[in-house]
């Protein structure tokens, strides 16, 4: 059994023949009918709707579709200038220059747009109106009127001006919709619409369509105005499609009434000539005013879809945001709140609706005030706090204010308040973890500085106690590193429990210990001795002996504490200089 993958590209390949086919027999159909119907077999046709067969087939068509598609225009319109007017060689130039101005009308197209859509806004309305409507007929009259000057004598300007309105007309009339039915826009447009409005569709077509049948079957009344009525009335209801199929009936409806001489384009005094250009302006005014217009109703329709698609998709948001959002007018009045406001603030997006911005400081927090004032003062910056409510202490808010500007004037703030309560103690815990010794867990240089600062001395005496373990490498050669953690570890915990939360210990690093002592230096002293001892002990559970050297220097309220530390170390080296296991505490 074939696989799809063998059958699709055949069908496409079916496909793509067939619409070529259906372009050629429409090209052959129209250009064999106009010229019988509105030539007199020898001049150009009055309107010239075939080459929108091949525009419409090239437009919704890959690049690679095109030379096949224009080798089929060409053959059809030789077939029906052959069939239909006497034979000439020029007609196989005209045929020419057919192609290659739907070939120019085309190729600008799909430079201005990947898709080649024509209609689908104003500026693709009025891009299509230009390179097929005027430049690529121009260019084509140009071409052609020069060969009729050339190869038959004809009047240049005469003949100019009547290539260049049939063209432009039949192109501008027929490519839009043959594009959408060679594209496949109609079927599925028609699948899509609901039955309701395929109804009234239809029903409005059928209405333009007897509108555009009074009109032009009758010569009495003047009533050119009234297919553009029923005409926008379908650009308003029906949408783009319906409105180019509405063209679409007004232009047979007028080119068979041109034919038969009825109609009030009839009533035109000025001869058939001068009936056809008037009734060619009919149709570009016409043109020109109901395919914008029903661009303009489809991108507002869009545009509206889109924003309800937004404002659905915002409600979404914040129906699942965490956040509380809450906006305030220029006078503090809340005029809009929304995502977890029940949550975060305890109160109902609705009970927040309505109320000042005091009001609601006063059941939330007086945070929501400060910092609304100061979004006020400083409307550029946005204005950020933590708190908490009254009731619940252990949750951690965190509200951003921001003013609201319109040019230089502020005309409300908005708040948004999150749950920062995990985020707050992940922070917390980072900044401990940066402050404290991994191996000890007691505080490094940087908790240690930090300490210092949160807790400034008051006058009291107090010292400053750098400790080095003696001959510590000799211990990690001995014992191993492993060994040498332990015995930092258990020193530590040792000064620490000494220490007994009077006096503040921190590990500097290698084996290096930095004590702030409460009291001076003889109880500085003291402490130390009393370190020594607990040593000895430790040293015993050990199972080798540690000892300990010191540098102590008294703090000093004039003095920094850099100087302070230099002393110390200076005094520790001295320690050290003396025969290790003491301790200094003077200068010299
Ligand atoms: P001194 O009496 O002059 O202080 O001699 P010392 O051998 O103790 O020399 P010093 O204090 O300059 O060297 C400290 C040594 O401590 C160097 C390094 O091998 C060791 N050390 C530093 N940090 C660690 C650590 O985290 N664990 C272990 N096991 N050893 C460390
Ligand atoms: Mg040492």
């Amino acid at each position: 059994m074939p696989s799809q993958d063998i059958i699709l590209p055949t069908r496409r390949s079916q496909h793509r023949v067939a619409l070529a086919l259906t372009a050629a027999l429409l090209y052959f159909s129209f250009a064999a009918g106009t010229i019988l119907l509105t030539s007199d077999g020898k001049s150009h046709a009055t309107v010239w709707l075939a080459d929108a067969a091949v525009l419409a087939l090239l437009l919704s068509r890959p690049k690679s579709d095109w030379p096949f598609a224009l080798a089929l225009g060409w053959a059809a319109n030789l077939a029906a200038n052959a069939l239909t007017r006497e034979w000439a060689p020029g007609i196989i130039l005209y045929g020419a220059i057919n192609m290659a101005q739907v070939l120019l009308a085309a190729w600008t197209l799909r430079r201005c747009s990947d898709r080649g859509e024509i209609l689908a806004n104003a500026r693709a309305t009025f891009t299509f109106l230009f390179w097929a409507g005027l430049i690529a007929p121009a260019a084509g009259a140009i071409a052609g009127s020069t060969i009729s000057l050339v190869n038959y004598g004809e009047a240049f300007l005469p003949s100019l001006e009547r290539w260049y309105s049939s063209n432009a007309l039949g192109i501008v009339i027929l490519t839009p919709f043959l594009k959408s039915c060679f594209d496949g826009s109609y079927a599925s447009a028609i699948r899509a619409r609901p039955p309701r409005n395929r109804i009234e569709d239809l029903g409005l077509l059928l209405f333009h369509a007897a509108v555009s049948a009074f009109v032009f079957g009758q010569s009495g009344l003047p009533v050119l105005f009234a297919p553009l009525c029923s005409l926008l009335l379908l650009a308003f209801r029906s949408g783009r499609l319906a409105t180019q199929a509405g063209v679409v009936i007004v232009g047979i409806s007028g080119a068979l009434a041109a034919i038969y001489h009825v109609g009030p384009v009839a009533l035109v005094q000025g001869g058939p000539v001068f009936e056809a250009i008037f009734f060619q302006s009919y149709l570009a005014i016409m043109l020109g005013t109901a395919l914008p217009v029903a661009a303009l109703v489809a991108s507002r329709a869009e545009a509206l879809a889109e924003a309800a698609r937004r404002e659905e998709l915002l409600r979404i948001i914040l129906d699942h945001s965490p956040d509380a959002i809450l906006s305030f007018d220029g006078v503090g009045g809340c005029q809009w709140a929304d995502g977890a406001t029940d949550e975060l603030l305890g109160l109902s997006a609705a009970a927040c609706r309505g109320a000042s911005i005091d009001e609601l400081a006063l059941k939330i927090s007086p945070v929501l005030a400060n910092l609304s004032r100061a979004a006020l003062a400083a409307p550029a910056e946005a204005h950020i706090a933590d708190f908490n409510l009254a009731n619940r202490k252990v949750r951690v808010l965190e509200a951003t204010v921001k003013a609201v500007m319109s040019g230089e004037r502020v005309v409300g703030i908005v708040a948004t308040v999150r749950d920062v309560t995990a985020q707050r103690a992940r922070e917390r815990e980072i900044a401990r973890l940066a402050m404290t010794d991994p191996l000890t867990q007691i505080p490094n240089r940087a908790g240690f500085d930090a300490a210092i600062e949160r807790v400034p001395m008051k006058g009291e005496a107090a010292c400053l106690a750098l400790v080095d373990i003696d001959n510590f490498k000799g211990i990690n050669d001995r014992f191993g590193h492993k060994v040498g953690d332990r015995a930092l570890v258990e020193l530590a915990a040792t000064i620490v429990r000494l220490a007994g939360g009077k006096h503040l210990v921190a590990r500097l690093g290698g084996d290096e210990f930095l004590i702030l002592l409460t009291g001076d230096i003889a109880a500085a002293q003291c402490f130390f001795g009393n370190l020594q001892q607990e040593i000895a002990v430790l040293s015993a559970s050990l199972g080798f002996e540690i000892t300990i050297s010191g540098g102590i220097a008294e703090l000093n309220a004039l003095a920094e504490m850099d100087s302070i530390f230099e002393e110390a170390d200076r005094r520790l080296y001295r320690a050290k200089r003396g025969g290790r296991n003491q301790v200094t505490a003077t200068a010299h």
